[in-house]
């Protein structure tokens, strides 16, 4: 029998309709839409893409969305004054930076200049600190913290899989702040023991062999092989790369669903829940102010 597919798409339909409602009370209530910045620079074409499909969706839940674009030469000062624009408009409640940027602009200059309470995406030190600061899911919960929505979304479909967590062997492929570290901060909050890899790590089908839980978040299409995965385990699938017009996961889908309990696939899995989960933080945020 093959895996149970974990339809994250399926998942965050209901969630965003849940949200829309919470945007549109939201409205009444202060006269104008909660609304959501983003700042783009550069002409990526993948980007630019995603921030289209961002805009429709958030859009059609009642969310004003506002895009700063900025060619591929600008300077990071200009960026930042761009951003301060952004981050100091009251209407706007969260706003975020799409990457890749220019080498001419550093990711973290942007992310130093953004006020916590608007940093939906969870990335300021602030934020930062504090997930790394709790230890257990309860903890985080009672604090004021955005947490990076991928690592939402991953920790959402795994108990969505009815995966138990706790005491759990978790293997996350992938370090970056934004998927890897802050998904294997949750799994540890949630008492599994992780592992995180990375392109250093030696002999990575070693560690897969073992896993009750693997998330993939390298961005390396088709990497990851049912044979050197655990009869039985859980497997979450981050990574996205366009291979020719077809997104692709970083797991080679046919022989995981062989080998895998529960698979949430790519496209359908952690994209959508990703969506919903920064409309979460974002309307957080807006009820906040
Ligand atoms: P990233 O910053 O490039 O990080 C990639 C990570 O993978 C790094 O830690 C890297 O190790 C590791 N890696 C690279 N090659 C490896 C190998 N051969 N074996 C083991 N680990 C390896 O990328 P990211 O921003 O985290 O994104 C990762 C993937 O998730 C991408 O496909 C991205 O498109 C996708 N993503 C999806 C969503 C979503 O909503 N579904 C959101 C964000 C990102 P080192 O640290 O040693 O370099």
């Amino acid at each position: 029998m093959g895996a149970k597919i974990l339809r994250g798409d399926l998942i965050a339909g209901r969630i965003l309709s849940a949200l829309g409602a919470r945007a549109a009370a939201l409205e009444r209530k202060r006269g104008y839409p909660p609304a959501l910045a983003i700042l783009r620079i550069g002409d990526n074409p993948a980007s630019r893409a995603y921030a289209r499909n961002q805009i429709r969706i958030y859009e059609s839940r009642g969310i004003s969305v506002r895009v700063a674009e900025l060619g591929s030469k600008s300077t990071e000062r200009a960026a930042l004054k761009v951003l301060d624009r952004l981050t100091g408009d009251p209407r706007v409640d969260g706003v975020i930076v799409h990457t890749p940027l220019p080498p001419a602009v550093r990711f973290d200059a942007l992310i130093a200049r953004l006020p916590p309470e608007k940093d939906v995406e969870g990335l300021t030190l602030r934020n930062y600190g504090m997930l790394y600061y709790a230890k257990t899911l309860q903890e985080l919960k009672s604090k004021d913290v955005f947490v990076p929505p991928t690592a939402q979304a991953i920790l959402m479909l795994l108990r969505a899989s009815g995966t138990k967590l706790a005491g759990a062997a978790a293997v996350v492929v992938g370090r970056s702040g934004i998927v890897g570290r802050p998904a294997a901060h949750l799994l540890s909050c949630a008492n599994a023991t992780v592992t995180l890899c990375h392109s250093k790590t030696a002999n990575l089908a070693r560690y897969l062999r073992q896993a009750d839980i693997v998330v993939c978040a390298a961005g390396r299409p088709r990497s990851i092989k049912g044979s050197d995965l655990k009869k039985g385990c859980t497997v979450i699938d981050a990574g996205t790369s366009y291979v020719g017009a077809k997104l692709r996961g970083d797991a080679d889908a046919e022989s995981v669903r062989k080998a895998a309990r529960a698979i949430a696939p790519v496209p359908g899995g952690v994209g959508p829940l990703t969506t919903a989960m920064l409309l979460a933080n974002l309307l957080n945020a807006a009820e906040r102010r």
